[in-house]
C-alpha cells in the first residue's frame, strides 16, 4: 500500500526534530524543555477537567459502544510544535513505536496514531486534547454554566500558546527549526495563509 501523503509528512516532522535533539546538548535539551513548562502545566489542567467531567459521557457514549467521533482516520492536524514537544517528552523507543505505526499503517477510518493500547502518542496533539464532539458539549457543558465558562477559560489559555496575535510557543518552536534551515508543511504558523494573516495584523498593530 502507497504511504499517504499526511503519514509522510508526519514522518518527516518527527525524523527531523529526533535529528535535531539527538544533536543537541543537555544543557540546551534542558532549556527548551523549560521553555514549554507552563505549557505543560496548561496540558494537565485540560486533562484533568477531561477526566473529571467527560470520562463518564465519553465512556457511556462511545468507549462502551466503540464508537467514538474522536480518532478519526487524518481526522486532525497535528502542529509541528506538537512534534517537537513530544518527541522531547518520548523515550527512543516511545518515537520508534510512533514512527512504527506511520511506516505500518494499513489504512482504516481510524487514526493512524491509534492502537490497541490506545494513542500511541506521550502527549497528544494539541487539537486532539480540545476536541468535544457536539453530543458531549451538550450533555456537559450546556447544562452547567459553571464548567462551561471553565471551559472557555482553558480555549482562552490554549490560544496564548498556539494563536498567533501576539508572540506563541507554538509560533517559536517552528521558528527555531526555521532558522536552522528545516521546514515541514505542519508549521502552519509559518504557512497557514489564515494564520499568517493574523500574525500580519498582529505585527502592523501590535
Ligand atoms: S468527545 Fe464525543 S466523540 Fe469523543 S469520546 Fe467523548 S462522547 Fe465520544
Ligand atoms: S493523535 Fe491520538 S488522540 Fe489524536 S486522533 Fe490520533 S489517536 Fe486520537
Amino acid at each position: 500500500m502507497e504511504m499517504s501523503e499526511y503519514n509522510q509528512q508526519q514522518i518527516e516532522a518527527f525524523m527531523m526534530v529526533r535529528q535535531y535533539l539527538q544533536g543537541l546538548s543537555r544543557s540546551r535539551v534542558g532549556q527548551t524543555k523549560r521553555r514549554i513548562r507552563n505549557y505543560l502545566r496548561f496540558r494537565a489542567d485540560v486533562a484533568g477537567f477531561q477526566a473529571l467531567h467527560f470520562s463518564e459521557v465519553c465512556t457511556h457514549k462511545c468507549f462502551t459502544n466503540q464508537t467514538s467521533a474522536c480518532c478519526g482516520r487524518e481526522g486532525i492536524a497535528t502542529f509541528f510544535a506538537d512534534v517537537v514537544i513530544n518527541v522531547l517528552l518520548s523515550s527512543e523507543g516511545e518515537i520508534d513505536a510512533v514512527l512504527q505505526a506511520l511506516f505500518t499503517d494499513r489504512g482504516g477510518f481510524k487514526c493512524v496514531y491509534l492502537t490497541e493500547a490506545g494513542c500511541v502518542w506521550r502527549l497528544k496533539p494539541i487539537v486532539c486534547e480540545m476536541f468535544l464532539c457536539r453530543h458531549a458539549k451538550e450533555t456537559v457543558l450546556n447544562a452547567n454554566h459553571v464548567l462551561r465558562t471553565r471551559w472557555e477559560n482553558l480555549r482562552t489559555r490554549e490560544r496564548r500558546y498556539t494563536w498567533p496575535s501576539r508572540p506563541v510557543l507554538f509560533d517559536e518552536l517552528e521558528e527555531l527549526f526555521i532558522r536552522l534551515g528545516y521546514d515541514s508543511p505542519l508549521m502552519y504558523l509559518h504557512h497557514s495563509p489564515g494564520l499568517l494573516r493574523v500574525k500580519e495584523r498582529y505585527r502592523k498593530f501590535p
